[in-house]
């Protein structure tokens, strides 16, 4: 499943209950709430069967839904997402009533597994949780894994707005270097794989409390609250450096990934627009001077 460590890194962090299935029914992953909820840790679980007696899943009359009747099979075979209610087999040996949802996972036009999302009943109203979980697979790129421009639309906006007058907010625009060559090279898969190896150098060397999205097709927005222009230029300076040491694992290729990289902290009278569009000028001026580059923008107030 090429999608995989994408998927985990997005379920990793959500609060319901998610494992993911191959086509056979082979647990790939197994997040952390699966286990708070379960009393299975992913060492238990990824790599077994789900028919291994493990969540051992029956309807309301009893029946084994391993062995007739499983949602993530039905969802597998007709390419639909699913709705049930199951009572799920605890470690300790309890019965636990949860609701499942299975949704297939495509790849390449074909049903290639099953994520099923399962939330305790008895913990947080049903509706909540689904418009949560709905919400959250919008606002996030699944090629990438980071936020997407819907996120920047619907929640920035407001996370911006309310915070506190005089805190500061640096904001990063990554632009990557000579990217068409990379494609037109190596072919748009391969381009593909780079984008997605930036965008976890970045994803992963910024603090849980920054906020990176992929703005357009090979530009990355990076915002970091509570950060001045020293800590701003520190932190793009890191990421320029590091992007330069990203290599995907692929023997053909032999060049120096780079960037170029707008600067900016935002003022009282900016926007969430005319701070990135500031960002974005700045970019466009460490392209200008030669690419693998930093360049910072004062606010003009
Ligand atoms: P520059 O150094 O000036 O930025 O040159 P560049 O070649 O990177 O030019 P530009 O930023 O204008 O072009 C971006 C290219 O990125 C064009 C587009 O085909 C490609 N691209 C955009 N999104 C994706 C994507 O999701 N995957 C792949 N493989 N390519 C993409
Ligand atoms: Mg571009
Ligand atoms: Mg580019």
């Amino acid at each position: 499943m090429k999608q995989l460590s994408q998927l985990k890194q997005m379920f990793d962090h959500f609060h319901e209950a998610i494992y993911i299935v191959d086509k056979n029914r082979q647990i790939l992953y197994f997040n952390q709430v699966a286990s708070q909820i379960s009393g299975f840790s992913s060492g238990e679980t990824e790599g077994f069967f789900c028919y291994d007696n493990i969540l051992n899943h029956i309807d309301d009359h009893g029946t084994n839904l391993c062995i007739n009747g499983c949602p993530l099979v039905h969802t597998i075979e007709t390419n639909t997402i699913s709705d049930h209610y199951v009572f799920l087999h605890h470690k300790l040996g309890h019965r636990l009533r949860v609701h499942v949802r299975a949704i297939p996972v495509m790849e390449d036009g074909d049903v290639i597994g099953a994520i099923e999302v399962f939330t305790d009943e008895t913990q947080k109203n049903l509706l909540q949780q689904q418009l949560d979980i709905q919400q959250k697979l919008l606002m996030i790129d699944p090629l990438t894994g980071l936020f997407n421009r819907r996120f920047m639309d619907e929640k920035l906006e407001v996370i911006i707005k309310e915070r506190p007058e005089d805190q500061p907010f640096g904001f990063l625009f990554i632009d990557i270097d000579n990217f068409k060559d990379i494609n037109d090279i190596y072919g748009h898969s391969y381009g593909d794989e780079v984008l997605k190896s930036i965008s976890n150098t970045i994803q992963s060397n910024v603090k849980a409390t920054d906020y990176v999205l992929r703005y357009g097709g090979e530009e990355i927005v990076v915002i970091i609250p509570m950060a001045d222009q020293q800590l701003t230029q520190e932190i793009a300076e890191l990421i320029r450096i590091l992007v330069r040491r990203t290599k995907p694992r692929d023997p053909k290729h032999d060049f120096d990934l780079t960037v170029s990289i707008g600067a900016t902290v935002m003022s009282k009278h900016d926007t969430i627009e005319s701070v990135i569009d500031r960002a974005d000028s700045a970019m466009y001026q460490a392209k200008k001077s030669g690419k693998n580059k930093v360049v910072f923008l004062h606010p003009k107030h």
